[in-house]
């Protein structure tokens, strides 16, 4: 790798630069070693250019969101990290047509922002994602959802930036989405999506959230930092029950716990470490495979060296 790209990076784009900087307060999770940088870019451009910057120097990037779905390693992450959330914004209608609406929605903006411009609109499409924390692009990343829907549902197409900084459009039918997966190439970043909604709905919108509201106050930990559901449901059957029938609720690594709470839920009560959350994650995986022989599958991304 090249000695000072930080510093040749720096003449080419703009933006903000941490280097060496803790993720743990990047993350939602508050756990994550230092990136070797941190890169917010100020503009799409900026983007651009550093993507080509990096990859024409073989510098390793990786992309985040408001990483609310990340665990990332204690010895942290070689190369630049690039981060959207909050910095490249905006939602625009770009046209309305019969029933629907068209939206160009940022990858940084945050998801909460886009389900309430829906919903201040009369525009229905968007409840399901009442209560997920993170940004539109890391949504669609994982194709984010609840019982109500997911990113998938409304999607209509993707503007990503892939190597060398080139900008790619890519429509539904090549956007291979399935549960918490979105299929697009490891190499792209996405830059903004187009969104459609339907037009003429206040009160449906007001109720579908309601119900969420309720479900998530009595269901999920919200006062510890935590990454959402470790794992992703297996078919017809939930993670966080088997892991509760394995007896493991409560169980506790340092700081690291599987919540008493909702058992598909790791918090963190303080100082956990990316190595004891792992720890909590193998105990639950081959506690479940041993009872009830299934495979438990991350929903959480991991990132880094474990
Ligand atoms: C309390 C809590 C509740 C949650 N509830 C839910 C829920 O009900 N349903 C649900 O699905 N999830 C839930 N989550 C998980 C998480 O909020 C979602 O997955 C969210 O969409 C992640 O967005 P993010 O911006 O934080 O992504 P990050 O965590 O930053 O990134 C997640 C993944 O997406 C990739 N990524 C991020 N941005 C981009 C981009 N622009 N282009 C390409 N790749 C990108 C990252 O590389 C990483 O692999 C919850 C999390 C918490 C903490």
């Amino acid at each position: 790798m090249k000695k000072d790209w930080i510093k040749e990076m720096r003449i080419l784009v703009e933006g903000s630069f941490l280097a060496d900087e803790p993720l743990r307060k990047h993350t939602s999770f508050r756990i994550g070693g230092p990136a070797e940088l941190l890169y917010i870019p100020k503009s799409q451009d900026d983007l651009i250019r550093a993507i080509h910057f990096l990859d024409k120097n073989g510098i390793k990037r990786y992309v985040i969101g408001a990483g609310t779905n990340i665990l990332v390693s204690d010895s942290g992450l070689k190369g630049c990290v690039i981060k959207l959330a909050n910095s490249l914004r905006g939602i625009k209608v770009i046209k309305k047509e019969k029933q629907k609406v068209h939206l160009n929605v940022m990858a940084g903006e945050p998801l909460r922002r886009l389900n309430e411009f829906a919903v201040k609109k009369g525009y229905i499409g968007t409840e399901f994602c009442f209560g997920i924390p993170g940004s539109v692009g890391g949504a669609i990343a994982g194709n984010a959802g609840t019982r109500l829907g997911e990113m998938a549902d409304i999607v209509k197409s993707l503007t990503l930036v892939r190597e060398m900084g080139e900008i790619e459009t890519i429509e539904r039918e090549r956007i291979f989405f399935s549960y918490r997966e979105c299929g697009i190439p490891e190499d792209s970043v996405i830059l903004s999506a187009e969104v459609v909604l339907r037009d003429g709905g206040r009160d449906v919108s007001i109720k579908s959230i309601e119900e969420l509201r309720q479900y998530r106050k009595k269901s999920q930990p919200y006062g510890y930092p935590s990454a959402g559901s470790v794992f992703k449901n297996p078919k017809e059957d939930s993670a966080g029950r088997l892991i509760e029938l394995a007896g493991l609720k409560g169980l506790r690594l340092n700081d690291a716990e599987i919540s008493q709470m909702h058992a598909n839920f790791i918090i963190n009560r303080g100082k956990a470490d990316a190595k004891s959350v792992i720890k909590l994650i193998d105990i639950a995986r081959s506690e479940v495979q041993k009872l009830f022989g299934i495979r438990l599958e991350l929903e959480i991304r991991l990132l880094g060296e474990f």
